[in-house]
């Protein structure tokens, strides 16, 4: 099986000759994707992550973005990209429900790399009537309002994050959970026509938390307290010893159920995973 993967079939013309011509041009600009994607699996053949981050910058036309949540993985990452010097831009989603220490580590990151990390909000009046629907905490009340709530403090950002982007850096790996186990080093997102690349594809936890160590990297302190994946507060919480990496996500769903939407394609599917066909 291949690990390169087109993660979801482009969306179909609505009627008539121009629509034509847009299918034309989406299937060229797919199979020009799909090339620079191949070229990155093979450069990811090297486990250095300052060689992949380099790759990406060489082989990859436009403007690049990281998504951060300065989670352990995401810190790795910055500091490949911004100790190099590389024109790759970092972005994170301030949800405004985040934990007291991911601003503190924020702050740590801005002041040890001498740069501002990019702040993406959510729209005020869509945070406003979905306070008014549901409640400070009515995330919890249904799958369905907890997406909502994401749809708009994250997804709603997300798009302007990735706007006129060429490709999106995140800091996925495969064995986070065995939702993530078929990850692709790159892929060509259709949701989002960009190119989406995942350095750490293939690295372990323990392998990130030693380069963090390594580099004298700022990190969340939750992570020191039992929070191995952090995003919003009222959605993480820590984890008890011999739990899965991301069982304090969403606790109260059931584990398939765990999407935030910033990876999920239009069709429903996980825009991270390979074919497991
Ligand atoms: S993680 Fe929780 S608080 Fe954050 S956007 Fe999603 S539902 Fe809302």
């Amino acid at each position: 099986m291949s690990n390169v993967e087109h993660l979801a079939a482009p969306s179909a013309p609505i009627s008539g000759a121009t629509d034509d011509a847009d299918a034309e041009a989406e299937a060229a600009e797919t199979a020009t994707h799909l090339k620079v994607v191949q070229r990155l699996a093979d450069e990811f053949r090297t486990p250095d992550l300052f060689e992949r981050l380099a790759a990406i910058r060489a082989r990859i036309t436009g403007r690049i973005v990281l998504t951060s949540s300065f989670g352990l993985e995401d810190q790795a990452i910055a500091h490949a990209l911004l100790s190099q010097k590389l024109a790759i831009d970092i972005a994170t989603l301030d949800t405004g429900r985040l934990f007291p220490e991911t601003y503190e580590v924020w702050a740590a990151t801005e002041r040890r790399y001498g740069t501002r990390i990019a702040a993406f909000a959510p729209d005020r009046a869509g945070v406003e009537a979905l306070l008014t629907r549901q409640g400070v905490d009515g995330m919890r009340a249904s799958v369905a309002a907890r997406r909502e709530c994401c749809a708009v403090r994250k997804v709603a950002p997300l798009q302007r994050v990735l706007a006129g982007g060429a490709a999106w850096i995140t800091g996925m790996r495969a064995d986070q959970s065995a939702d993530r186990a078929g990850l692709s080093p790159a892929a060509f997102d259709a949701q989002w026509r960009l190119i989406k690349v995942n350095p750490l594809f293939d690295w372990t936890r323990e392998q990130t938390v030693e380069f963090v160590h390594a580099h004298q990297v700022p990190y969340n302190k939750l992570h020191d307290r039992g929070f191995l994946s952090i995003g919003c507060a009222p959605c993480t919480r820590a984890l008890q010893p011999g739990e899965p990496e991301r069982a304090g996500r969403w606790w109260w769903e059931q584990e398939e159920k765990k999407e935030c939407g910033l990876h999920i394609a239009a069709d429903g599917r996980v825009t991270r995973a390979a074919s497991r066909a």
